[in-house]
């Protein structure tokens, strides 16, 4: 079977002031990585646009209005320092959730192996009510609550991979018994949540901080000895990847020391828990990473083990 690729060009249309990290050009750099030959072997589907339903699953009505009538009608909106809206905001934002919803559903019907949803903005800081860090709903934990909700899930992996805490997933999740989420990220940095004793109302989150500059074979380590045997427990249904590629030595937002190299293990082994207890089934999302040239490889990389993995699938 095959995996594949949800994007839209709505998502080009959130725009963000001149200098900021999170830009159009992102997404333009993924776009053309992933037009090469090597990828002719995806299935390249449109997002659809999510509904407000879809939005309800994780955030209240009144949140949403906000959002919507925040919105300009030209230039921009600061909803804090960090987070942005232009007139096309909220249609790349339904595209983002919809992207994300179409391709569970894709997978948990079996047309397709796995997929990888680039769309923006990202996600994994949106908490329940408030926008943050360039995110304005949960894509990846609405993802997750269609699942449970709507295809009858009880257990739904989340792996957040991103270098920041995906503070909003985890609020979230804080209280869903039918999730575990898990994060690895820099600490410290921005949000400054992700400490490892928050653990969930459930004991359904697990943090793993990492320290300034941590390498790859930390990384290794970290996942080797902890996420990747509580993950193998958890016996997951469908696994949910927060796919930043912002941990790469190159980012300019943070410190850590991953290569392209490093994703493409992760990848491997979340590709192997899932494969062990849930018929590979995986649906990773574009959150962070704002080295063009680093997310533009990072992103090939684990795309490419995606592509791989799909084909060895049965089906
Ligand atoms: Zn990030």
């Amino acid at each position: 079977m095959t995996t594949a690729l949800y994007m839209h060009d709505d998502c080009l249309r959130h725009v963000t002031p001149p200098g900021h990290p999170e830009r159009v050009a992102r997404l333009e750099a993924m776009a053309r990585a992933l037009a090469a030959g090597d990828f002719a072997a995806l299935d390249r589907r449109e997002a659809p646009l999510a509904a407000r339903a879809d939005l309800l699953l994780c955030h209240p009505e009144a949140y949403i209005d906000r959002v919507v009538a925040a919105i300009p009608d030209d230039g921009w909106v600061a909803l804090d320092a960090d987070t942005h809206l232009s007139p096309g905001s909220y249609e790349a934002a339904l595209r983002a959730v919809g992207g994300n919803l179409a391709a569970v559903d894709a997978v948990l019907a079996g047309e397709i192996s796995n997929a990888f949803v680039a769309c923006r903005p990202p996600g994994h800081h949106a908490e329940t009510a408030t926008a943050m860090g360039f995110c304005l709903f949960g894509n990846v934990a609405i993802g997750a609550r269609h699942a449970m909700e709507r295809h009858g899930l009880g257990r739904v992996a989340i792996v957040d991979f991103d270098v920041h805490h995906g503070n909003g997933t985890q609020d979230l999740m804080w209280s869903e018994e039918r999730a575990l989420f898990v994060s690895s990220h820099q600490m410290p940095l921005f949000p400054g949540t992700g400490d490892a004793h928050e653990t969930g109302a459930h004991d359904n989150v697990m943090n793993i901080p990492l320290a300034p500059m941590t390498g790859g074979a930390e990384m290794r380590r970290a996942y080797e000895n902890e996420v990747l045997p509580a993950l193998l427990d958890y016996r997951p249904e469908l696994i949910l990847i927060s796919a930043g590629f912002d941990a790469h030595a190159a980012d300019p937002l943070a410190n850590l020391n991953w290569t392209e190299e490093d994703f493409a293990w992760l990848t491997e082994r979340l590709c192997d828990v899932a494969d062990d207890t849930c018929e590979g089934r995986v649906v990773s999302t574009l959150e962070g990473g704002y080295d063009l040239d680093a997310l533009a490889a990072s992103a090939s990389a684990h795309v490419d083990v995606l592509i791989a993995r799909g084909a060895e699938g049965s089906g």
